[in-house]
């Protein structure tokens, strides 16, 4: 009989369990931003699209509804490599998790479809591709399922930079179960790559939710690439000497080169490419994410899903594809929350590479135009007079105002009358074509434009130009700028192996009809100071340390250290830096103390915390 009786012998029952579970496993305070609504939306059965950026606590969305309703939560994750990792934090802090993917020896994985059936695991994480396989299907229907969590659900867009194929049979969990809540998390989302996340997933009902893709904490900066090894290793010494970060480079040969000019300077650093077997890869990553202050250097093969939260900045030596690559590449720096840099050098050479990747890449005209327009918006980025967090995100349809923490906010950028300059290069360029009926790079039309008699101008009579030296009122390093600049704003196009420049429709109007191009002066030493940097650092919600609070912190990291390799797992698996800052900072003298901190649930506090209290005892 359901009678008030009945209920008041009833055990007691919090009438919030998320709060509950957000409290004492994950040792959290409150929800961030959105979750709140997110978690109980999942929880009431609902469908959800989340739009969060890396690092704004999508994972706590589907982990904390998991562990509310009944059943397994079944993640599907593209991260395989990533698994056993997140399956450890988990069990670190008491949840129990599993996976299957191919990785796992048959026994390993008979054990986890056991716990599975037998309703013992919060948590599932499952590669796309088992999805494919009717085994697994199977398998699924012999369990409970609280919900579908997909991750990386950009990974189902073909408009977008990570596409899977095995993504597109998702649409069979919804088929098989249509009462089990979905919810689909990326941190990728312009307009287009959101529509079709809802298309293909069949999300069309689900309740969206778009946070703020800002991460204030990241300072962007773009400089011309003139030295990039040198460039990168006077960034790294003068702003983060023994910090764990991530370089990127588009080849697999400047991988390997980057990383032994950095070994060569004292800087520990790990290459990681495709190329690479798959031992030495693995053993590359799982260092990154288990020592301190390691830097990688890789290909964009390297990253996805990397949740090492103290990721101090990433650096891009090569022009990426997308703007949407740029930002989910930049946006593994500081997920923490703490101050990180996305630095990148640039330069003409990168464009024409660029140029020639599309030119020579599969797929048809329409693919080729994506590829084209994505370049097209890269550029936009890269030579903006404005602020370029202000340009990110009206990117991905946000508007904000100028940050005061981009290089262009910290230091702006002057801004010239470029049409006279524009109208030369764009005639030495038509009358090339009309008169000889031939096309040139960039390097040998800034040597016309300079009057340089060199062996290939003279093979070619070019010093018989009428626009042979009309252009010495700038130096090689301005034209290249000018060149670069008039690609971004599409006033010149660039073709094929050699980079050969020519018209396009608009350079007319500059050409004939007195169209004004407005150029931004290359900076002369665009690096904002460190006292420009440090003050903005304050912006960011860093616990402060006096001088012995951080001889403790060190203390801490090092019990960590230990710690973590004792259990072969990564450090930030025990506690996280926040975590250890705040410890330093409050030194707690016993257990209840202790478990105020946040990011310490119940069972760290009961596995970790005496040996914590000892480490802050013994001052
Ligand atoms: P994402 O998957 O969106 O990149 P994560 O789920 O990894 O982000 O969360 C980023 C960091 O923020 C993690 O260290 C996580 O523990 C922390 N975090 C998430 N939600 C909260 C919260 N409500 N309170 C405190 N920390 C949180
Ligand atoms: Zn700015």
């Amino acid at each position: 009989m359901d009678t008030a009786e009945d209920t008041a012998v009833a055990p007691p029952v919090t009438d919030d369990p998320a709060h509950e579970v957000l409290r004492r496993v994950f040792g959290y305070d409150s929800f961030r931003g959105a979750q709140r609504e997110i978690v109980d939306q999942v929880i009431g059965g609902g469908d959800a699209l989340v739009l969060m950026p890396t690092g704004g606590g999508k994972s706590l969305c589907y982990q904390i509804p998991a562990l509310v309703r009944d059943g397994t939560g079944v993640v599907i994750s593209p991260l395989i490599a990533l698994m056993q990792d997140q399956v450890d934090a988990l069990s670190a802090l008491g949840v129990r998790a599993g996976f299957l993917n191919s990785t796992q020896f048959p026994d390993e994985r008979r054990a986890v479809e056991a716990q599975y059936a037998a309703g013992e695991l919060d948590l599932l994480y499952l590669a796309p591709e088992r999805l494919r396989m009717e085994s697994t299907i199977q398998l699924l229907g012999r369990g409970r399922i609280a919900l579908f969590a997909i991750d990386e659900a950009h990974c189902v867009s073909q408009w977008g930079h990570d596409f899977r194929p095995d993504y597109l049979a998702l649409s069979v969990l919804h088929e098989q179960w249509p009462d089990v809540p979905r919810i689909a998390l990326t941190a990728t989302a312009t307009a287009k790559t959101r529509d079709e996340i809802i298309t293909r997933l069949d999300l069309a009902g689900a309740r969206r939710f778009v946070a703020s893709f800002d991460r204030p904490n990241i300072q962007y900066r773009i400089e011309p690439k003139n030295r990039p090894d040198r460039q990168l290793l006077d960034f790294l010494r003068a702003e983060h000497p023994g910090d764990a970060g991530i370089v990127y480079c588009l080849s697999r040969n400047s991988v390997e080169k980057t990383a032994a000019f950095l070994t060569e300077n004292g800087i520990r650093a790990l290459p990681y490419h495709a190329g690479l077997d798959h031992r030495t890869r693995a053993e590359n990553q799982a260092r990154f994410l288990r020592e301190d202050g390691l830097v990688i250097v890789a290909t964009i093969a390297f990253g996805m899903g990397i949740d090492k939260p103290d990721v101090r900045f990433v650096a891009h030596l090569d022009l990426p594809k997308s703007v949407e690559g740029y930002y989910q590449e930049t946006g593994r720096a500081g997920r923490d929350g703490l101050p990180s840099t996305a630095w990148m050098v640039y330069g003409l050479q990168d464009v024409v590479q660029q140029r020639r990747l599309i030119d020579s890449s599969e797929g048809d005209a329409a693919h080729r135009r994506q590829l084209q327009l994505h370049l097209d918006a890269m550029l936009a980025l890269c030579e903006t007079v404005d602020c370029r967090r202000t340009q990110l995100l009206a990117y991905f349809g946000q508007s904000a105002q100028p940050c005061g923490n981009c290089d262009t906010c910290l230091s702006p950028p002057e801004s010239w009358d470029g049409t006279v300059a524009a109208q030369k290069l764009l005639s030495a360029v038509l009358r090339l074509k009309r008169e000889r009926g031939q096309s040139f790079g960039a390097g040998h039309l800034i040597d016309i434009l300079l009057g340089k008699k060199n062996q290939k101008v003279q093979q070619y009579d070019h010093h018989e130009l009428s626009v042979f030296g009309v252009g010495t009122d700038l130096r090689d390093s301005e034209w290249r700028g000018v060149v670069r600049q008039l690609l971004a704003q599409g006033l010149l196009t660039v073709h094929g192996d050699y980079g050969v420049l020519t018209l396009t429709e608009a350079s007319e109007s500059v050409l004939f009809d007195g169209r004004t191009v407005r150029l931004r002066r290359e900076p002369e030493r665009p690096t904002p100071s460190r006292a420009a940097r440090s003050a903005k650092s304050a912006k960011a919600a860093a616990v402060e340390l006096t001088e012995a609070d951080t001889s403790l912190f060190e203390r801490l990291r090092q019990w960590r250290a230990d710690t973590a390799k004792e259990q072969g797992v990564p450090a930030y698996v025990v506690f996280h830096d926040a975590t250890l800052r705040e410890i330093a900072a409050r030194k707690p003298g016993d257990l209840a103390a202790l478990g105020a901190v946040s990011g310490v649930g119940e069972s760290k506090l009961a596995r970790y915390g005496e040996q914590v209290l000892e480490v802050v005892a013994a001052q």
